[in-house]
């Protein structure tokens, strides 16, 4: 037992391996890894390692520091774009591939030193409805007048990116649809890329070359509102620390926001919004044990957060709590919280211990 419990977080990688090859099932194409933000929070070295065993040859980070870390857990050969993009040359001998999001973006490599390998791979990003990246579509129509640049290149896809695939009856989806195989039409002859995790599940009208899930390989439900085709992957378990009565009447913790309206007993989990366990979730969580609700009582602290363990009188100094896990999904959390199950795993922290399941 260490000396200085904290809570203990696993990550099946087992499970996001069957995640990723469910979804190339039900893509019938191709499908990505995106690890960008160390795979959403749960370490884009191990998850890295476990996509390219089960078969995964192109991964998405956002930024080129990302994309070099992956670069040496992956080792050589699985394509690593980069989405935020980077300049010629910046990716040293990682052999990165940039996505190319501006006009600028396209001039730059464009007019690189083609290396003596060969030219560089790049990825075109045009903008179909997003308006975050990506080529406009006066931009596209302009390059489309004029791809000269494009030729010095070796384009491995095309791609855009869905506003609103998590909502299967929203009109942008289709109308993105079509402006991506318009602008495809005019552009130089590439493989494409459209769908993200929830995109997979809109229909073959937005299968592509080149799905990109993130969040439905960690587990997130990638089409909210129906039952989670995905398996779950995070455990979150932390420590009891104390143990406390508290008569009726008696407050706890800050703010007093929290009183005790029978005697109830409070247990103390080392674990706090320093963790990501989100302050918002004051007086709306619940955490489990052994398969029932415990209740959160009063504010999350920084480090610490109390439950009401009256109805649990197993609870005792050393118990462990489930934060996440079977019966309380990331999305379970994040709806309490007033958020989403992406901003729950990337906000967990780095003072848990991280035990990784391996795949089988
Ligand atoms: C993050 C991201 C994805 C993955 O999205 P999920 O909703 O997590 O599947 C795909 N494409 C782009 C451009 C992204 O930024």
């Amino acid at each position: 037992m260490p000396t200085d419990p904290a809570g203990l977080l696993t990550v099946d990688l087992g499970a996001i391996a069957d995640n990723w090859r469910s979804l190339r099932a039900r893509h019938g194409a191709d499908v990505a890894g995106v690890v960008k933000a160390d795979a959403y929070g749960l370490g884009a070295a191990p998850v890295g390692r476990a996509l390219r065993d089960a078969g995964c040859r192109h991964f998405f980070v956002a930024h080129l520091a990302e994309g070099m870390a992956l670069r040496s857990a992956v080792g050589p050969g699985p394509m690593i774009a980069v989405l935020n993009g980077f300049r010629p040359e910046e990716d040293g001998d990682a052999d990165l591939t940039p996505v190319l999001n501006t006009p600028q973006d396209v001039a730059a490599w464009g007019a690189a030193e083609i290396p003596a390998q060969g030219p560089h791979d790049a990825i075109l990003h045009i903008d179909t409805g997003m308006n975050r990246l990506g080529l406009s579509a006066k931009e596209t129509a302009a390059l489309a007048e004029d791809p000269s640049p494009l030729r010095r290149l070796l384009l491995r896809f095309v791609m855009t990116h869905l506003a609103c695939a998590d909502d299967p009856w929203h009109r942008l989806n289709a109308a993105q649809a079509t402006r991506f195989a318009a602008a495809r039409r005019r552009l130089p002859e590439a493989p494409a890329s459209l769908a993200n995790s929830s995109g997979i599940f809109l229909g073959p009208g937005f299968a592509s070359d080149l799905a990109r899930p993130g969040c439905a390989l960690y587990g997130i439900n990638p089409t909210p509102g129906r039952p989670n085709p995905m398996q779950q992957v995070v455990t979150l378990e932390a420590p009891v620390l104390q143990v406390r009565d508290v008569p009726p009447g008696m407050p706890v913790g800050y703010g007093a926001s929290w009183v005790a309206y029978r005697p109830s007993r409070i247990a103390t989990v080392a674990a706090g919004y320093a963790d990501g366990y989100l302050r918002a979730l004051s007086g709306r969580a619940v955490a489990r044990h052994r398969g029932r609700d415990v209740p959160l009582a009063g504010r999350v602290s920084m480090d610490l957060t109390t439950f009401d363990v009256t109805d649990h009188p197993e609870i005792g100094i050393g118990s462990s709590i489930t934060l996440i896990g079977p019966g309380l999904t990331p999305d379970d959390l994040a709806a309490r919280a007033g958020t989403i199950g992406y901003e729950i795993l990337t906000s967990l922290g780095a003072r848990y211990r991280r035990a990784y399941l391996p795949a089988p």
